[in-house]
């Protein structure tokens, strides 16, 4: 491939590659694509069997999307920062293909750059120490195909429920459970299973968060070690989820 960079990276995984037709107002095009776990490069076919490299696009902030358009069969639609890319499939399959492979890629890499290493690691884990302290940023619901605690699929009945303290997407199995947050001023506010063990653990019985003629013992600092000890692990989580099934969290 010519103008190609350093691709290879650790943890970079391919994912899938096809050719499809570029829509512009005059013509359609050849373009082909490199998906990656974390990019997408987007290039040229050549006569001589290679590819050129027109643009790597980011898979972090980019949405996909497929608008009904008069012009277009089986439309595609690319869009990351200022860059929107009309694209065309040969086949209604290969453009459900690459929707569904693009939006779980873009997803995954959305829940990875937010629970592994990554840009926002460091801010997730500010966040996570000092959880309900500060509004968390929420993770598009647009990039977001499964519930990011139980990898259930959204669907038109599966919706996707915001998480106020991590900023997570998770499904309403997931975040039945409501936490007064600080940065709300102790209004109660739908928090995922995860951050509702946490919150529970760190500020003791919810009757008492629930008085807010004290909110003072809220701030009562804990010991770091503390904090960690108060972690549990992910099994436990999960199987208190499914144990019960109360009251709906709207
Ligand atoms: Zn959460
Ligand atoms: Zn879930």
């Amino acid at each position: 491939m010519k103008g190609k960079r350093d691709l290879l990276k650790p943890g970079r995984i391919f994912v899938k590659e096809g050719t499809l037709m570029k829509v512009s107002r005059k013509s359609r095009q050849p373009r082909h694509l490199f998906l990656m776990n974390d990019i997408m490069l987007y290039t040229y076919p050549q006569q001589d069997g290679k590819y050129r490299l027109k643009n790597t696009l980011f898979l972090s902030g980019m949405k996909v999307s497929k608008p009904v358009l008069d012009s277009v069969l089986n439309c595609l639609r690319i869009e990351v920062s200022d860059i929107t890319i009309t694209l065309s499939a040969s086949s209604v399959g290969e453009r459900e293909d690459w929707f569904h492979t693009l939006s779980r890629a873009i997803a995954d890499h959305a829940a990875g750059l937010c629970t592994f290493g990554g840009p926002c690691s460091e801010a997730r884990e500010k966040l996570w120490m000092a959880l309900g302290e500060a509004a968390p940023v929420l993770v598009p619901v647009s990039q977001v195909m499964m519930c990011m605690n139980c990898t259930s699929d959204f669907s038109l009945t599966l919706r996707r429920h915001h998480c106020n303290a991590c900023g997570k997407v998770v499904c309403r199995a997931c975040s039945r459970n409501r936490y007064p947050l600080k940065y709300l001023k102790d209004r109660l506010a739908k928090v995922c299973d995860k951050c509702y063990a946490e919150l529970r653990k760190r500020g003791g019985s919810i009757s008492g968060a629930c008085d807010n003629s004290s909110p003072r013992t809220h701030r009562a600092s804990r010991p770091l070690s503390a904090v960690f000890q108060s972690l549990q692990p992910p099994s436990l989580w999960k199987s208190r989820k499914s144990a019960s099934n109360l009251s709906q969290v709207g």
